[in-house]
């Protein structure tokens, strides 16, 4: 198994990478903006630069880069199908691109994917098995981690767990379901629930924070406000963490999960969202009276992302027809 390797982490407006030893440690680390107007070979020309001269700075031999990127990946052959954040990428071979400029291996994965390798081996899910994080903000992520290793499924899309269906009859989805969970939880869908019970009034906590302008209104405004006492900002979180809590017993119905992750801007509420999803779970799931997975919030910061893709690229038992070589 490769001892160190370069983790890189695409995000929407940032390109974070570090190089990683085997035990997580980061020994150097940059970011660059995304190139998210270029054409698919320009970002691959700017993406291995930065990584060459990161690697060229740490002056260490690197066997092996791991690449996380949001969207649908294809990580057996290394391809970003659709990105959210790189619009121009569709079916661009990214593994093979950043292989051929760097002259290493390249593996590729999806970024929530990325997250929960490193949570599940060095956060909050240390010594647990299996693992299913969520990354809650505007839409969901998620994956799920058995012994430390991501489950890619047959092509790396597997853990599209905010495209589980919670409601045959809810509201479409722009992935073509219906009633899927991100539809009631996260960023839009709190905002939202808060503004459908009340209206948007002087004196309300959350039009205070804001100075009236509603656009400002954020799920962190109204966690402040429900940490105040806003009853129409707590029923918000409420009903939000109940879906969650409806998506999370079918996931360990499914699989028999031993800890839920729950990482993500939304997550930062807290007990707001995570009480109301651990009391469904205690009330719904199938095996509630023999094992209740804790549901906890995520440990790792804004390096989760490139070092889990590091780790996830580290990993000695893969298949030589999964690796992308240059
Ligand atoms: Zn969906």
């Amino acid at each position: 198994m490769a001892t160190r390797a370069l983790g890189i982490d695409i995000g929407g407006t940032g390109i974070k990478m570090g190089l990683i030893r085997s035990d997580g440690k980061v020994i150097a680390s940059g970011e660059i903006r995304s190139p998210t107007d270029c054409q698919p070979e320009e970002a691959a020309d700017l993406i291995a630069r930065a990584a060459a001269a990161l690697i060229a700075e740490a002056g260490v031999a690197v066997p092996v880069i791991g690449v996380g990127c949001a969207g649908l990946i294809g990580t057996k052959r290394g391809i970003v199908h659709t990105s959210p954040n790189l619009p121009r990428w569709h079916e661009t071979p990214l593994a093979a691109l950043l292989a051929r400029r760097l002259g290493t291996p390249v593996r590729l994965l999806n970024d929530a994917n990325a997250c929960a390798v490193a949570e599940a081996r060095l956060g909050a899910g240390v010594g647990r098995s299996p693992v299913i994080a969520l990354t809650i903000g505007t839409g969901i992520g998620g994956a799920v981690i058995t012994n430390g290793r991501v489950v890619t499924g047959r092509n790396g899309f597997a853990g599209e767990v905010g495209h589980m269906s919670i409601q045959a009859d809810g509201p479409p989805c722009a992935c073509g379901n219906r009633g899927c969970l991100e539809l009631f939880v996260g960023k839009q869908p709190i905002i939202d629930g808060y503004l459908s019970e009340t209206t948007w009034h002087i004196g309300s906590v959350p039009y205070e924070l804001t100075s009236g302008d509603q656009k400002r209104l954020t799920p962190q405004i109204l966690a402040m406000a429900a940490g105040k006492g806003d009853k129409f900002a707590i029923g918000s979180f409420q009903r939000a963490g109940e879906m969650l809590g409806v998506g999370l017993c079918n996931l360990t119905n499914l699989i028999d999960v031993d800890c839920f992750i729950i990482g993500g801007g939304i997550a930062q509420a807290g007990d707001l969202l995570l009480k109301p999803a651990r009391d469904v779970l205690g009330q719904q799931a199938i095996a509630r009276d023999v094992f209740l997975p804790p549901v906890v919030q995520a440990e790792l910061g804004v390096e989760a992302g490139f070092v889990g893709a590091a780790l996830f690229a580290m990993e000695d038992s893969w298949g030589a027809d999964r690796e992308v070589n240059p």
